[in-house]
């Protein structure tokens, strides 16, 4: 399989340090506030990464944080952590914030058919991991104390900025308008390991430490819980793209600082979601929540749908319009799956893997679920018997998870239940405009609508047949 790699910049053969078994690290939620369609733009994304692993055979070991402390505003270490402006937004504690968030964020994540990671870790049940590793780092002079807080020292490293030929001076981290710097810093780039004292000294959770009480910086929990899980390296580590700086770099500033080796060989990173007047944030701009969606009549499947149609490399653009065309797209694919359900008979195996050699071609051609989509529609046309193609539709459900069989009954149902809500003498009227229409005589079939609709019906001729639906 080909999948890019954002460390060496190019598609490459995907491959792992033991054969068959994949280590895959995930950077998880902050949670502080509801997860937006944006970051489960991400989470959708890798995990159709995680479930084509697994169909290709590999044995995959997924490992997912919790970001529940740490996380300051800005990604760099200025601002107020995330966690206690949520607790103070809505006046409650730190971790009753946590609980909810994290809660939130695992409804949202079954509700868009999101598999759970194996391990899911808070970064407060790791405090001693923590501190262990941030001790060795000093012991072997990677990090140094002053003013109370313990930074990494990046000058330390032969290369630090390892994903792109960065400018130092470009990226000025700590050092934002109207962001007094950092001067305890003793290079520009390093950063907090652990804070004992920040500028917030109302911090909620704090722990005993060799340098006094105090709180672990963000990119120190990834670090240290990939290594409690997966052990020395990984196979795969993945995030959003506003992840590679600074908060990927940091982690492998300070694990192969840590490890003394390399740590994690393949990068794997999720373009944004954006709207049309920039990225979707938590903090500022449209904040767009799957619960929203659905108030606004979206199933979750069809912004599921509305993810797979674009590569996850290229940034994908939010407007309601885009969404309206997948949720019909969608609605029409799951009507002409329902065509096929009642068909019976038996899938031909060998008809059913020519199918899908398209789709297999997709998906190890770096991950390409936009072409997969196209397949499923070939597929649609192809000339083969009903059993055969739900059963290559359903293989490759089970990696874009999109409901399309199950989908497609709910639907079927619907319809039908809608269908035996009409009364006996509105369905005759549609009969017998139906028989105007064949024998062309439209007068008669536009005066029977029009009884019709006095009725209080109203009577549609799309592609998938007549629509009866009753009159708002
Ligand atoms: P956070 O909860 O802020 O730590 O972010 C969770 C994940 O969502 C991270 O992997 C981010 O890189 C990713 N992310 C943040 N904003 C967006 C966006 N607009 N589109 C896609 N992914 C995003
Ligand atoms: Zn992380």
């Amino acid at each position: 399989m080909l999948l890019y790699n954002s460390l060496t910049r190019q598609k490459e053969e995907f491959r792992t340090a033991e054969p068959g078994k994949v280590k895959m690290y995930t950077c998880g939620p902050t949670v502080y506030h509801y997860a937006h369609i944006g970051n489960l733009r991400t989470y959708i994304m890798e995990d159709v990464l995680d479930k084509y692993l697994r169909q290709s055979g590999y044995d995959v070991l997924r490992i997912m944080n919790i970001t529940d402390v740490g996380h300051l505003t800005s990604d760099g270490d200025t601002g107020d952590d995330k966690m206690l402006k949520g607790a103070k937004r809505e006046h409650k504690t730190v971790m009753e914030i946590a609980k909810y968030y994290t809660d939130a964020f695992f409804a949202d994540c079954q509700k868009l058919k999101i598999r759970r990671p194996e391990v899911v870790q808070p970064a407060t049940g790791c405090i001693d991991d923590f501190i262990r590793v941030i001790s060795a780092l000093l012991e072997k002079g990677y990090a140094y104390e002053a003013g109370g807080n313990i930074y990494f020292d990046t000058s330390k490293l032969e290369q630090y900025y390892v994903f792109h030929d960065f400018r130092e001076e470009d990226l000025e981290v700590g050092v934002r308008e109207g962001v007094d710097a950092d001067e305890n810093k003793r290079n520009k780039a390093d950063f907090v390991l652990w804070f004992t004292k920040s500028k917030f000294d109302d911090q909620e959770l704090k722990w005993e430490s060799p340098w006094g009480l105090g709180y672990p910086g963000w990119h120190i929990e990834c670090s240290c819980i990939s290594m409690k899980y997966a052990g020395e390296t990984l196979d795969l580590h993945c995030g959003g793209i506003d992840n590679v700086f600074p908060h990927h770099t940091n982690e492998i500033a300070q694990s192969e600082a840590y490890l003394g080796h390399k740590w994690c060989p393949h990068w794997f990173h999720v373009l944004h979601l954006n709207t049309t007047s920039g990225k979707m944030s938590k903090s500022s701009g449209e904040f767009l929540t799957v619960s929203l969606l659905e108030e606004k009549g979206y199933s979750p499947m069809a912004y599921r749908f509305f993810c797979m149609q674009s590569h996850y490399r290229k940034s994908l653009v939010f407007t309601w319009e885009n969404l309206d065309n997948a949720a019909a797209a969608y609605k029409k694919l799951l009507a002409k799956i329902g065509t096929l359900l009642h068909e019976g008979g038996t899938a031909d195996a060998a008809k059913k893997d020519a199918l899908l050699a398209a789709y297999y071609e997709a998906m190890n051609n770096d991950l390409n679920t936009a072409q997969a989509v196209t397949v499923i529609y070939d597929i649609l046309k192809a000339d083969a018997d009903a059993a055969t193609k739900l059963a290559a539709l359903a293989e490759i459900d089970g990696v874009l998870s999109l409901d399309l069989i199950g989908g497609a009954k709910a639907q079927a149902e619907a319809a039908e239940d809608a269908q035996s809500d009409i009364p006996a003498e509105v369905l005759a009227l549609v009969e017998a405009r139906k028989a105007a229409r064949q024998a062309k005589d439209f007068a008669k079939a536009d005066a029977l609508r029009d009884e019709i609709a006095a009725l209080g019906w109203e009577i549609r001729e799309t592609r998938q047949g007549t629509q009866i639906t009753k009159k708002a």
